[in-house]
């Protein structure tokens, strides 16, 4: 695609990536058919290509309205138009860069504006979000249906956090909302882990993977958030103490992924983001890497619907490996269709845009009830809730299933 990006756009870091993906985009339009929002919506504007078209508009001077900028909202950033792509155009990097121009061009109304910062207060303050969740839980039988599908019960017991030190150490990202809604998912990988000689190490001052503020405007908030995670996991990196950085979910994973990326015009923290992603692994990978889970046989004997996260098969291109770790503990798998298509989670999108969340996670649903599973698996906090919200069939995180 041609494009005529202004000069001083052009002399920034971020004006050349745009350029060179923008370039790369022949305007074919075969992302359309693959885009969950373009097949809702059936408008061209919400479909990759019209974004991609708006997003290169504003690069060449066109003031950002507050219709391209609900256009950019409406994105669930699912990456799905990447794996379709022929000419592999980096959508994903190339919305980043538009989002945050148009964020800047176009205030939002002050509703959205205190929505937004509400939610990011919320997620990021944990002990806010902690006391809010156990409250909560506390009163569920007295919430409204559609806030008590938001709220996970209290599990009825508690995994044992392994105690065993081992020579070969992983860091573990807690994330935000996981340890209070889900606290048995991270404890079930340490102690999947801790089965396959590898010691699961939590480092207390880590934050929020920085996608959270990142998705939501706050640009500034994400660096230093991502800056602070660094400063604290660099100690155990420095002394080759630790052998990969994971989290259970595939959300904070690919972004964390990402690091190099977005600090690649700090000179102070470009080196550190960029070894830091080159350890990130998705849990799925790391545990598929040891050669011990080859003879796991867990005897479980329902069958299992597994939906695999957009971070995980789009974001992370990961594509097949929970299944077959899946298939190897003896478990048996069922197919549905549309597996390729986003939930509706996508972060805070089923807050923020939950009408569209709601649609995408019927349809997703009706697919996979279909199938008959006995139990729903996932890889991410975002689509267990999401999906949860619109069954009766358990959804649990695939690795509680190994435990
Ligand atoms: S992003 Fe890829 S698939 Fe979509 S219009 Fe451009 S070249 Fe075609
Ligand atoms: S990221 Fe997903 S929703 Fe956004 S344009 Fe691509 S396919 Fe469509």
């Amino acid at each position: 695609m041609k494009t005529s990006i202004n000069q001083q756009t052009l002399q920034t870091h971020q004006g050349q990536e745009a350029n060179r993906i923008l370039r790369n985009c022949v305007h074919c339009g075969f992302c359309n058919a693959t885009c969950p929002t373009y097949q809702l919506t059936g408008d061209e504007l919400d479909g990759p290509r019209g974004r991609i078209y708006l997003i290169k508009q504003v690069l060449e001077g066109k003031h950002a309205s507050s219709l391209t900028q609900s256009h950019l909202d409406r994105c669930l950033t699912c990456r799905n138009c990447e794996s379709t792509c022929p000419s592999g155009v980096d959508y994903g990097e190339l919305l980043d860069i538009g989002r945050q121009m148009v964020s800047e061009q176009n205030r939002r109304t002050i509703r959205d504006r205190v929505r937004r910062y509400m939610v990011r207060k919320l997620f990021l303050t944990r002990p806010l979000f902690n006391a809010a969740i156990a409250t909560a839980q506390s009163i569920r039988t007295l919430l409204p249906d559609v806030v008590k599908q938001k709220v996970p019960p209290k599990p009825d017991t508690m995994l044992d956090w392994p105690t065993a030190e081992h020579q070969r150490k992983i860091i573990l990202l807690p994330g935000c909302v996981q340890p209070a809604l889900q606290p048995n998912i991270d404890r079930a990988a340490a102690i999947v882990l801790d089965r396959l000689g590898i010691q699961t190490l939590r480092v207390p001052e880590t934050g929020c993977c920085g996608g959270i503020s990142h998705h939501l405007d706050a640009y500034e908030e994400a660096r230093a958030t991502i800056k602070g995670n660094i400063d604290c996991w660099w100690p155990y990196i420095e002394d080759n103490q630790i052998e990969a950085i994971i989290s259970t979910a595939t959300g904070c994973e690919v972004t964390i992924k990402e690091y190099g990326r977005m600090l690649v015009d700090d000179p102070s923290y470009r080196y550190k983001a960029a070894r830091i992603s080159a350890l990130s692994k998705d849990l799925s990978e790391y545990v598929a890497e040891q050669d011990q889970i080859q003879s796991s046989e867990t005897g479980f004997d329902q069958k299992v619907a597994f939906h695999p996260p957009c971070t995980l098969q789009h974001g992370q291109r990961i594509r097949g490996t929970v299944e077959s770790l899946l298939r190897t503990s003896g478990m048996q798998l069922v197919n549905f269709q549309e597996s390729h298509l986003c939930c509706g989670s996508a972060g805070t999108y089923s807050i923020l845009q939950k009408a569209m969340a709601e649609q995408l996670r019927d349809r997703k649903m009706q697919h996979i009830e279909s199938a008959r599973p006995d139990v729903i698996v996932t890889a991410n906090i975002g689509c267990l809730l999401h999906l949860q919200s619109g069954t009766h069939i358990p959804v649990k995180h695939w690795i509680e299933l190994l435990v």
